[in-house]
């Protein structure tokens, strides 16, 4: 069968969903040409995947790493050409050539290239969360007024989005669905005393049973606060209220979510934790490709567990769910204040029960405000939440 080629641009592609994306894009050569990588300010990391994948474009989110990167393409004979900074990523990521963007950069800096890719028309591989939690609604206006079509990249918006009827479009209420029930692992303190979760360090919350993931997203899922992402992201991408989304504790990371028609009937994605499964079936939508993920032996995994999420242990959820409860502004806040805390938490500033203690607190006093109508209102308000978190977690710190 003859298929047309797909122009990609992957953004956070050093990281490790871009780089699971450039993974499945290689066993593909005819039908992914790479017309641009962006990444933060990995030099030696862009490069070694610029010689590899020979795009037009390397994109720094830093330009004070420009000149390392121009350095070793130049002494590799590399033609790839270097650009910098916020507009160079909006532009690789709008620019007419490109069909397909892939949105991997990590937290509130993934927005605007984004949004840029969205306002453009293209299909969005949405790996980036938080940009729609902090914007969901400005963002699918974005895609609305572009023509852009999103593809969840989340395992469990993926899954969610794959048990939905052919033809179904993210953004819109699909018809006959009653409840979404999202799956958890519960990460590495699932069986963890209140006392050690008081004095885990970064490296024990890094350490996620299933998932080899970034940093960030890592202590997300030993917070849970990773799963109250996932219920904002959700409600956006799926149009239903709070009330019909539900989260399950899955161990064994196997079934990736679940939808429950009025009918009674359930349907589930499984597969290996392996976001190469989700990657391969956006990139090939509505086709299916090979991911190189192996086959499922369920026989071998022998069974599946289920059980409800301790809220007290993992107050991160329930603070997600009164954000989605308030919505308005509070999404926004509550993810500008947890990206603030997990930086800080990561540098060894903070304990891990402090991260809750903060986003909390931050919540409380900035979560009632309106939704921000656009971008621009939406940054002020992602500022002002950080600005007020760093100041509590210089308290926690003292
Ligand atoms: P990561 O930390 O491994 O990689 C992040 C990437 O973003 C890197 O390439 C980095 O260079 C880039 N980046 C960071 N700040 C930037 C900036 N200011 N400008 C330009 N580039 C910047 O993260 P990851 O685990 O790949 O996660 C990426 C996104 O995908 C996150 O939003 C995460 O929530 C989501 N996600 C990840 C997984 C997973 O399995 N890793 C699963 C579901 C969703
Ligand atoms: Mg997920």
């Amino acid at each position: 069968m003859q298929h047309p080629t797909r122009t990609l641009t992957v953004l956070g592609a050093t990281g490790s969903i871009g780089r699971s994306t450039l993974d499945v894009a290689a066993r593909h050569p005819g039908r992914y040409r790479i017309f641009a990588l962006a990444a933060h300010r990995q030099a030696d990391a862009l490069a070694e995947l610029c010689l590899r994948h020979a795009p037009r474009y390397a994109v720094l989110g830093d330009e004070a790493a420009v000149p390392a990167l121009r350095a070793r393409l130049a002494a590799a004979g590399a033609t790839t050409e270097v650009l910098a900074g916020e507009q160079a990523l909006a532009a690789v990521s709008a620019h007419p050539e490109v069909d397909t963007v892939m949105a991997a950069i990590v937290g509130a800096a993934g927005l605007q290239p984004a949004l840029a890719a969205a306002r453009a028309g293209k299909r969005v591989l949405l790996a980036n969360k938080e940009a729609l939690v902090m914007a969901g609604e400005v963002f699918l206006r974005a895609c609305r007024d572009g023509g852009a079509s999103v593809l969840p990249i989340d395992s469990e918006h993926n899954a969610v989005f794959q048990c939905l009827p052919a033809g179904y479009r993210a953004g819109g209420a699909p018809p006959g669905v009653r409840r979404i029930l999202l799956t958890a692992s519960g990460g590495p303190f699932r069986r963890a005393s209140a006392a050690e979760m008081r004095s885990a360090t970064p490296q024990q919350a890094c350490a996620h049973p299933n998932w080899s993931m970034g940093r960030k997203i890592s202590v997300d899922s030993a917070t849970m606060m990773n799963k109250g992402l996932e219920l904002i992201e959700a409600s956006y991408l799926f149009g239903v209220p709070e009330s019909r989304l539900e989260v399950l504790v899955h161990p064994q990371s196997i079934v990736h979510s679940l939808v429950e028609y009025e009918d009674g009937s359930m349907l589930a994605q499984l597969g290996h934790p392996d976001m190469r499964t989700p990657i391969a079936h956006a990139l090939a939508h509505p086709e299916r490709i090979d991911s190189g993920v192996a086959p499922l032996g369920l026989a071998a995994i022998g069974r599946l567990d289920f059980e409800a999420p301790d809220s007290g242990r993992f107050p991160c959820l329930g603070l997600a769910y009164d954000a989605l409860r308030a919505a308005g502004a509070a999404p926004c806040v509550l993810n500008a204040a947890n990206e603030e805390a997990v930086a800080a938490f990561l540098g060894g500033g903070i304990g891990f029960t402090d991260i809750a203690r903060v986003v909390d607190a931050v919540l409380g006093a900035l979560g009632a405000r309106a939704a921000g109508a656009d971008v621009e209102h939406v940054l002020e308000i992602d500022r002002e939440a950080r600005a007020l978190a760093r100041a509590r977690l210089a308290r926690c710190a003292a």
